[in-house]
């Protein structure tokens, strides 16, 4: 059987035989920019059940049907790990977005610290970067983009269980590593353009759960930095082994 040469997220459940309504974006984005044809294939995933390739059996400028057939891959569940980063200019908050969905965080969390300059953050915008990001990278789980939090509440209510990797500017030079470090459910922090405050600092640095790390001898830009931190990451306790 032919190979699907697009990937498309559907928020609807997908099993064999399931027929699949598409909405005027995705019909559009099918049939009038890929130029696909009724008994053409595209590979469908929703974040849940898989993926599965589908056969378009309607085909309209603004409506279509395709129907599943056997499912092709399963499910891949990223490691339990949260990107916690203070949002910054759009382009560059964008990139964080789409680099953490290939990179395979589990939950992408913007959080507000002292320094953080933006104050909102368009959820369904990012959301959609991340959906975008994981049909490009073969992905069959899209991780969650959570509403925007101030990071003193999101610490208050802070999980015992949920290591954190803190990435402090202010250890540059120090050679603080992951290595003796263990647990499956961790969060990266990265801070704004300005830092984390003192007290920020002095807040996670009081944490048993929070392990201070270097990220080499330079000041890193905070998109560089998630990138960074997220490969450092996965090489010691994530899924690239
Ligand atoms: N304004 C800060 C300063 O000059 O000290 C720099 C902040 S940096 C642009 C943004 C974030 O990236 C930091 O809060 C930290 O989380 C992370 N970061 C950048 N370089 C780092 C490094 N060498 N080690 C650890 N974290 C770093």
């Amino acid at each position: 059987m032919k190979q699907a040469k697009v990937r498309l997220y559907v928020d609807h459940p997908l099993a064999e035989g399931q027929t699949v309504s598409l909405s005027r974006e995705q019909a559009h984005y099918l049939f009038g920019v890929m130029r696909l044809k009724d008994g053409g294939l595209v590979a469908l995933f929703n974040g849940r059940d898989g993926e599965f390739p589908a056969r378009i059996i309607e085909s309209g400028k603004r409506a279509g049907v395709l129907e599943c057939l056997a499912q092709s891959r399963p499910l891949h569940m990223p490691p339990d790990l949260w990107l916690c980063f203070a949002p910054i200019k759009k382009a560059r908050t964008d990139f964080i977005v789409e680099k953490a969905a290939e990179m395979g965080a589990a939950v992408i969390q913007p959080m507000q610290t002292e320094f953080t300059n933006s104050e909102r953050i368009r959820r369904d915008r990012l959301q959609a970067h991340a959906i975008e990001a994981a049909e490009q990278c073969g992905g069959t789980y899209v991780p969650e983009v959570a509403d925007l939090m101030r990071m003193d509440r999101l610490l208050d209510a802070w999980p015992d269980d949920r290591q954190i990797m803190f990435c402090d500017e202010s250890l540059v030079g120090a050679a603080e590593t992951l290595s003796a470090a263990s647990g499956h459910r961790w969060a990266i922090f990265i801070g704004p353009e300005g830092g984390f405050s003192d007290a920020e600092r002095k807040r996670l640095s009081a944490m048993d759960i929070a392990h201070p790390v270097s990220l080499g001898p330079r000041i890193l830009r905070a998109d560089t930095a998630a990138v960074a931190a997220m490969t450092l990451w996965q090489q010691a306790l994530g899924d690239w082994a």
